[in-house]
């Protein structure tokens, strides 16, 4: 009997063999078939410190015997509050609250929505969202209005709500995106949503830490709130803890999820400004925060991203970072002199690069390669015509180098 699972960015027209994972460790997954396939995009940017972390491991284990799920209105467990500290401590100080909820989806909607609540309360009518070209913040209703639209989203194109895009900040061209920014906010924009350096799903297009430091004056300028979706870039993807940090920007709301714990488990955060918060403190129910879903801040969850945040505090994730990013960099660079690439760049964890030629995510070249990739056990899932390498910070060089080996081999073939 063929599987009745309906896998999520999948055409099952096209009868692709699915592989099933039995186990994983570190950057490895181990299919029930017996092959050793390596992680090269951390099973969709989820994985940061590797599979089956023990330290992260051992905390699920242990929290799943006292206590599995609660209510969290109204109620609360000591993982949500020693989380919710860990992360007060972590993150900039100006984000003094944080509110959980279970994807990166879901922390975004939370934001946008405290966004809308915190003018709404103020008496101002503010409730346009600016948005950066090509980005990426999730799949449900909101998310997708806030992100590029295209292919992916056209069918549902009349639910999504109306937003002002700024252009992305091409090189050279960056005053062009600033002054989109700064008149859609001097417009009284409610909000801008940003991905921080490095647009993930977009194309994994980086911009400069410059460029993010004036969009954050210019929306304090106009008083429009900036929202940082960190969940990709977040926990050392791009070399620091925060994306953010590297352009010295606090924003008003924060998104986290993917990395929150370590990859091992749906979790997600959005931390607040005391503002935001205050603009929903009262006596009266009727100004409250209207959100919940069922599993926020669900204990298990919180004691994986407990053990994650005390491996951030004990261990140089950082340094396991920069040696990758020195290791991708001279994998690009030596892929670059024997192959014709386009564009490669480095921010932190990350490597891409584009393939001369057909562009855009349907570009036909990207379900050859993916395919070509999964037949010599790499996993990489090109994004159109462009190429990205963004494994575990527990991979070895010895790992590198053979994703690198297979990629340059997919460049070199005459047919794919
Ligand atoms: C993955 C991603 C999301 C959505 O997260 P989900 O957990 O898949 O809902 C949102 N924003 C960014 C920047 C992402 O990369």
């Amino acid at each position: 009997m063929t599987s009745p699972v309906w896998h999520p960015f999948t055409q099952h027209g096209l009868r692709e063999p699915v592989p099933e994972v039995a186990s994983a460790r570190d950057a490895l997954l181990f299919t029930k078939d017996g092959r050793e396939v390596i992680d090269a995009i951390s099973s969709w940017w989820v994985t940061t410190h590797g599979h089956c972390h023990p330290r992260i491991m051992a905390a699920i284990a242990e929290q799943a015997q006292r206590l599995d799920q609660l209510i969290f209105a109204g109620w609360t467990h000591e993982p949500a509050e020693t989380l919710a500290r860990g992360l007060r401590a972590l993150m900039p100080q100006e984000l003094t609250r944080v509110f959980f909820s279970d994807s990166g989806s879901t922390c975004v909607e939370v934001a946008l929505k405290m966004a809308l609540g915190y003018w709404s309360a103020r008496g101002e009518a503010r409730e346009r969202i600016v948005v950066l070209e090509h980005s990426y913040h999730g799949d449900t209703i909101g998310a997708m209005s806030v992100g590029a639209r295209g292919v992916f989203n056209r069918p549902y194109e009349p639910l999504l709500f109306d937003v002002t895009t700024v252009p992305f900040p091409e090189t050279a061209r960056e005053q062009l995106a600033l002054d989109a920014l700064d008149h859609a906010c001097a417009g009284g924009a409610a909000a801008f949503i940003v991905e921080p350096l490095l647009l993930g799903a977009g194309g994994m297009r980086a911009y400069s830490a410059r460029v993010l430091a004036e969009m954050r004056d210019i929306c304090s300028r106009h008083g429009t709130l900036l929202i940082a979706d960190e969940v990709m870039t977040g926990w050392g993807r791009t070399g620091s803890l925060l994306a953010c940090e590297q352009a010295g920007v606090v924003p008003d709301l924060l998104c986290l999820s993917k990395g929150l714990t370590g990859g091992a488990l749906p979790l997600a955060v959005t931390m607040a400004s005391e503002p935001v918060f205050e603009a929903h403190y009262d006596t009266d129910r009727a100004r409250m925060f209207f959100h919940s879903s069922s599993y926020t801040a669900n204990p298990i969850a919180c004691a994986a991203a407990n053990a994650n945040l005390a491996i951030w505090r004990e261990e140089p994730v950082l340094d396991r970072v920069a040696r990758l990013g020195e290791r991708q960099r001279a994998a690009l660079e030596t892929l670059g002199q024997a192959h014709r690439i386009e564009n490669p760049r480095c921010l932190g964890s990350v490597a891409a690069f584009d393939l001369p030629g057909e562009q855009g995510y349907l570009a036909d070249i990207a379900p050859r390669l993916m395919t070509f990739f999964r037949e010599r056990d790499v996993l990489l899932r090109p994004l159109g015509n462009t190429i990205y390498v963004m494994p575990p910070y527990s991979i070895t060089g010895e790992q590198l180098d053979r994703v690198y080996a297979v990629i340059s081999e997919a460049l070199g073939a005459t047919r794919l």
